[in-house]
């Protein structure tokens, strides 16, 4: 976005450590100056905030204009009643919270090489917050607001997310953008639910038994007799339909040079999968690739679960026979398609819309050759890899 243009956005970063929780991006509200001053001074007062009240605070400023504001001008400011001051609002909350602040605080310039991974980590979460990906952040420490602090397994999960994304691409995502990933309204409900539950490993598998009586046995996997976990359930068990279903979902990602190798799933992959970005082979930015990944994983990854559950509450652990499994992930595919159709055939949909769903899906539907070149007004269009048996014999 050009600066100084209605659309622009200015976005500060508050970066301490790696994968620290409170690292955050924050993007500057509406109602504030568009000003990389304004972002940096937000960043500040969320640093100021977020930190333990008792102990010192050394703040490294990225903004030279910033910098001496708070430490030549913060005071004379306040004596004139803030009168004619650029963020006032801003600056009154950061002194106000500055004097509560019960340890000394020291305001340095950052020096590029001595705290290059401060520089680097504050920088890029200003980029991220530029795009305008969340302003709630930035309202809520203008007001003072800290954040909650998550429970103990749900830091655990989201450290565990933003670890395995940051081996994959290389970023590690805020918190507040992984829950902001798992509330995309383009994803059903149901698998909205089971991403929430397993951020915060509310699922009743493994540990939740312990110490409830006479349900300790449960804590242990009845297929491999190791203790349970969703990820153990969804990455690791020897069930059969585990296996095939990760198979199938792999052998349907198109072998085409845009589309890339087969990303094998981890747990931050799974949970964080709306945050992954994919490129086709020119390098421009491929949401319609991004998309097929994010069905293929989260459907997978849900009908494993699904198929767990139904193992354990309704058929005595009996394993689900592997043709009804194949059946079972087509079936489930096959209706995310005739979501797109539906929603794509109606005159409200962007028109935009209509190629970019027949370029995404076309690699993966059964039988294209029977099928117009514009089948999304038809009726009965399937996802498909061929019958089972093929399958079998010639997996990927
Ligand atoms: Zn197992």
């Amino acid at each position: 976005m050009q600066p100084g243009t209605a659309e622009a956005r200015a976005g500060g970063g508050a970066w301490y450590s790696p994968f620290d929780d409170r690292n955050a991006a924050i993007a500057v509200p509406k109602d504030e100056r568009q000003s990389a001053p304004t972002a940096a001074a937000i960043a500040v007062l969320y640093a100021i905030l977020n930190a333990p009240t008792n102990k010192p605070l050394r703040c490294i400023i990225t903004n030279e204009q910033v910098l001496k504001n708070i430490t030549e001008q913060l005071t004379g400011w306040n004596d004139r009643g803030f009168h004619n001051v650029k963020d006032a609002r801003v600056y009154k909350a950061l002194l106000s919270h500055l004097r509560a602040h019960g340890a000394p605080t020291i305001f340095c310039k950052v020096d590029k090489k001595g705290n290059l991974d401060a520089y680097r980590g504050s920088m890029s979460l200003a980029e991220q917050a530029s795009l305008g990906i969340d302003q709630s952040l930035a309202y809520k420490t203008i007001k003072g607001q800290n954040k909650a602090k998550p429970r103990p397994a749900t830091e655990h999960t989201i450290g565990k997310v933003q670890h395995d994304l940051h081996v994959e691409s290389h970023v590690t995502p805020m918190a507040e953008h992984l829950w902001k990933s798992i509330r995309d309204p383009e994803l059903p409900q149901r698998i909205r639910d089971f991403l929430w539950k397993s951020m915060h490993d509310a699922h009743r598998v493994g540990r939740f038994w312990k110490h409830i009586p006479e349900c300790e046995e449960r804590m242990m996997c009845a297929h491999c007799n190791e203790v349970e976990s969703l990820e153990h359930i969804l990455l690791e068990c020897d069930r059969p339909w585990r296996r095939l279903i990760w198979e199938m979902a792999k052998s349907l990602w198109p072998k085409t040079p845009d589309h890339g190798s087969w990303k094998e799933p981890n747990l931050g992959i799974i949970l964080g999968t709306n945050l992954l970005e994919f490129k086709d082979a020119k390098g421009k930015s491929a949401p319609g690739i991004k998309r097929l990944y994010k069905i293929l994983i989260t459907e997978s990854a849900h009908l494993i679960w699904k198929l767990h559950c139904e193992a354990v509450i309704d058929h005595e652990n009996e394993d689900v026979p592997d043709k009804e499994t194949y059946n079972r992930l087509c079936q489930v595919l096959s209706q995310r398609l005739a979501r797109d159709q539906s929603l794509t055939y109606k005159p409200r949909w962007k028109t935009s819309a209509k190629p970019r769903v027949l370029q995404m899906w076309n690699p993966i539907i059964k039988d294209p050759q029977k099928l117009p070149l514009d089948w999304i007004g038809e009726a009965r269009v399937l996802v498909g890899i061929g019958p089972f048996n093929n399958f079998r014999q010639h997996p990927p």
